[in-house]
């Protein structure tokens, strides 16, 4: 599984529709300061299910809406899709190609669609769990992240072993059980 490609429309920055293709291997962002590098992982973070406003660097949750210029409208929502390539399969679901979107409206509501279906956040969550992809996963690893594992509790330093080593499903399944 891989990240093919990424569109972000009215998030932050992107007040018009841009698109990301990635190929296989590494790809580097470059560019001047304040130009959106980091603009662009928030839009990663954000279609991951991501709620913590701090994370994403703002205060409400609408802050990540294009705000608009002296010649340009603000924007009532934003929309980030990003697609990955599943010809392995990783991701548990029949098709080769998965687009997972999230829309964001100025009320602060979200929706969430996987493969143009609309789903709950819990849908998206439940999907990347055990990848090390998901909104709690490692695949992101943001400034001060590795001082904040180095520096964690033995118990919190766990929750990543467990992520890696597939068990963070059968756990949450496992307390999810236990609620019913
Ligand atoms: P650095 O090299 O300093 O880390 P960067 O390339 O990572 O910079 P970002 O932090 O991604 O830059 O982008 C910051 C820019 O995004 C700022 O110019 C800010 O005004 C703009 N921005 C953030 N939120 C919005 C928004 N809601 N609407 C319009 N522009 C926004
Ligand atoms: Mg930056």
């Amino acid at each position: 599984m891989f990240l093919k490609r990424l569109e972000i429309i009215g998030f932050k920055s992107f007040a018009d529709k841009v698109v990301l293709n990635f190929e296989k291997g590494i790809t580097a962002i470059v560019g001047p300061n304040g130009s959106g590098k980091s603009n662009i992982s928030d839009a990663v973070r954000l279609v991951l299910g991501e709620q913590s406003i701090k994370s994403l660097r703002g205060n409400k949750l609408e802050d990540v809406i294009f705000v608009g210029t002296d010649k340009r409208k603000p924007l009532s929502f934003a929309e980030v899709n990003l697609t990955l390539d599943n010809s392995d399969h990783t991701l548990p679901l029949d098709f080769t190609e998965v687009v997972i979107t999230r829309k964001i409206f100025r009320s602060g509501e979200s929706e969430f669609y996987i493969n143009k279906t609309q789903c709950r956040l819990k849908d998206v969550y439940e999907l990347f769990m055990d990848t090390g992809i998901g909104r709690d996963g490692y695949s992101i690893i943001g400034q001060g992240k590795i001082d904040e594992i180095l520096v964690s509790r033995p118990e919190d330093r766990r929750q990543i072993f467990e992520e890696a080593s597939g068990i963070s499903k059968y756990k949450y399944k496992k307390e999810e059980a236990l609620k019913k």
